[in-house]
């Protein structure tokens, strides 16, 4: 079986010991199966993507002894992929304009109604307001999908997971997304893409056939996936992994600067270090 992966950084601070484990985790996992391992530069948000954290990026995987296949995708070169692919969704009659404001949603949200979550793993579960407004997409607007219209469309749909916590088979459930996930954000404010669509175009553009990463993205794998379904993308098998917690035990934060690898390298680690602190067996090269 063909097995392509990736490690998808974000260039927005230092890499931390939970980024060292998924990237070595997946280059592992890659070169067990005989297949490629690819690198991604995840950086959409270029309000927060840095050039210098680009290229520490690049020394702390080479330092950890990971090596990818050429060529490395950048998110800002491909601006125009995003577009076409929410193009693709808007002319289907999926996706709205969205002018409410964080505020906004907060005050628009109903109280909690039992059973409800608040939050799904796209933030605050929106209330709807804009969603039957036909607003016209201004740079004041977000665009969204409208999640209903969008699983009478896609489904049925499923995908394998093959991770510690929930390896199976998920079917996706219209009414359960909608309640839990609702309308996700497809085109942020200044922004060419939202993560979301964005890892959807990306993973399908570098022909990934297999999605390893941390366990918080269980839950969007179920956005993914219906993306999928819509743009005609065909789907990869999922391996979410448990997550590297700090002493205290809380998960790593996106920018845990004091378990930067470039901390541990700058205290005289080895890479073998990093591998024992993060549980994974020697490398075997
Ligand atoms: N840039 C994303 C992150 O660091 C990538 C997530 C993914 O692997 O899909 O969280």
């Amino acid at each position: 079986m063909m097995f392509r992966t990736r490690f998808a950084p974000s260039p927005t601070g230092p890499l931390h010991l939970g980024h060292a484990y998924s990237a070595l985790l997946a280059h592992d996992m890659a070169r067990a199966a005989g297949g490629s391992f690819l690198l991604r530069i995840d950086d959409i948000d270029q309000s927060r993507a840095r050039p210098e954290w680009e290229d520490q990026i690049y020394d702390d995987l080479l330092w950890l002894g990971i090596r990818w296949n050429e060529p490395v995708r950048r998110q800002s070169d491909h601006i125009k992929d995003y577009a076409q692919a929410v193009d693709k969704l808007t002319d289907i009659g999926l996706t709205y304009a969205c002018a409410c404001t964080r505020r906004d949603i907060e005050e628009a949200a109903s109280a909690p109604q039992e059973g409800t979550p608040d939050f799904g793993p796209d933030g605050r579960i929106y209330p709807g307001t804009c969603r039957d407004l036909n607003l016209p997409v201004t740079d004041q607007t977000v665009t969204r999908l409208n999640m209903a219209r969008a699983c009478a469309r896609a489904l049925p749909a499923s995908f394998t997971e093959t991770g510690p916590s929930h390896a199976g088979t998920h079917t996706l459930n219209a009414d359960e997304i909608t309640a839990t996930i609702g309308d996700v954000v497809l085109v942020r404010r200044q922004m060419a893409a939202a993560y979301h669509l964005a890892v959807v175009v990306d993973d399908m553009a570098q022909n990934i056939t297999h999605v390893i990463r941390g366990q918080d993205l269980f839950e969007a794998t179920h956005i993914h996936v219906l993306l999928q379904k819509l743009l005609g993308l065909p789907t990869p098998t999922y391996h979410h992994h448990a997550l590297i917690r700090d002493d205290a035990g809380k998960r790593l934060a996106k920018r845990d600067d004091a378990r930067a690898i470039a901390k541990y390298r700058a205290e005289g680690a080895t890479p073998a270090d990093i591998r024992r602190l993060v549980g994974l067996p020697p490398s075997s090269s």
